[in-house]
């Protein structure tokens, strides 16, 4: 067992990780995203480029802000990858997620100059945005294939949800105050990612949208939500941090068949609390 250093929202055991490594489905959506960054780095030489951050879904037509993405935010971001490589993550589709995913834009002004460091950061609404290991650590596990329905409980900045959309899931995403979900729906949509926002409580999933073949819960949990196993398709994986407040282990649930459910353990964390009811300012 090895010891990881501890911040906010941070794993603080690791146990072996099993999800095996999922490549790129070529035949998907994904291909295009790949061809058009493919495209904008051989340029990024000439002056710092602007990327039209891939969506979800082939919508050429769709309203999008460019972003910019300078050379420095790319070398930040690719060290931040090999620094998850060294942490443990091996699924390449995370990694290449994380390796596009522009993740300054989701910080707050302040801490922009720190997005790309290992860390959870304030985001506003007394919540953060989630560590990148933490991100990267629940993606592996969600072993998420391309086109599969997700289900993120947690939408806080975006940043996960958008993440899960670049490893070429459908996203819906649930997230119980306003202010956050406005503010992190506008900026995916402006940003481009393709995905369905709801303002609600995510203790009680989505039951009118499932069954999702994955579902992942991005704050701590005192027990698990009874009604979120249920939403799963057989077959379908749920990972989500259970304990109390000062330390949840990972969950991995699976549902095996109808009425039955396997639970694997993966390690410590601390995250924010997954809370009841609604925040409506
Ligand atoms: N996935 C986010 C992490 C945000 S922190 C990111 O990448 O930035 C966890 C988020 O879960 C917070 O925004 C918090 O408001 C939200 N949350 C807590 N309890 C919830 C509930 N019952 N339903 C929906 N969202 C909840």
């Amino acid at each position: 067992m090895r010891i990881i250093f501890v911040n906010t929202e941070t794993k603080i055991n690791e146990k072996s990780r099993t999800a095996p490594p999922q490549p790129l489905n070529l035949s998907t959506p994904v291909v295009h995203i790949r061809q058009k960054l493919i495209w904008a780095q051989s340029i990024q030489f000439i002056r710092p480029i602007v990327i039209e951050i891939p969506f979800f879904g082939i919508n050429l037509h769709h309203k999008t802000r460019p972003m910019i993405d300078t050379p420095r935010h790319q070398g930040l971001r690719k060290k931040l990858v090999e620094g998850l490589k060294i942490k443990g993550i091996k699924d390449e589709t995370v990694l290449a997620a994380i390796g596009r995913t522009p993740r300054h834009a989701f910080m707050e002004s302040s801490f922009i100059n720190f997005a790309y460091k290992d860390q959870a950061f304030p985001i506003g609404a007394g919540q953060t945005i989630s560590q990148p290991y933490t991100v990267a650590f629940q993606s592996q596990l969600l072993d998420v294939f391309p086109l599969c329905k997700v289900l993120e409980v947690g939408t806080g900045s975006g940043y996960q949800a958008a993440v899960l959309c670049q490893m070429g899931a459908k996203v819906y995403t649930i997230e119980r105050q306003r202010e956050l979900h406005i503010k992190a729906k506008n900026l995916l949509q402006e940003l481009g990612y393709h995905m369905s926002f709801f303002m609600g409580d995510g203790y009680k999933g989505l039951p009118t949208y499932g069954p999702f073949d994955r579902i992942v819960v991005t704050a701590g949990a005192l027990s698990i939500p009874e009604e979120l196993p249920k939403q799963l398709t057989v077959g379908g994986k749920m990972v989500i941090p259970v304990g109390p407040p000062d330390k949840q282990e990972m969950l991995l649930i699976t549902r095996i068949a109808e009425t039955d459910f396997k639970t694997e353990k993966h390690g410590s964390f601390i995250f924010v609390p997954l809370l009841k009811g609604v925040v409506n300012q």
